[in-house]
């Protein structure tokens, strides 16, 4: 099932894709990108590809996780 990652080592919280994905990311405590751990639809993806394109520190992608893993 194909979900959003985020490397927190990476994010410097700079909010393109909390804003843009409301749906899928909000801000943790240290005010960085957080995924709620909704599955990506297939509606959702091209928009999101697009965020992780436009992401300034690479930190964000799309990872298929089994059920279970997470
Ligand atoms: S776009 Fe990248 S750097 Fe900005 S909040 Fe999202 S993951 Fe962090």
């Amino acid at each position: 099932m194909d979900k959003i990652v985020i490397n927190k080592d990476a994010c410097i919280g700079c909010g393109l894709c909390v804003h843009s994905h409301p749906e899928y990311l909000v801000f943790d405590e240290m005010g960085q990108a957080d995924p709620i751990g909704k599955e990506v639809l297939p509606e959702d993806k091209k928009a999101i590809l697009e965020t992780i394109e436009h992401c300034p520190t690479e930190a964000i992608r799309i990872e298929d996780i089994k059920e279970g893993e997470n």
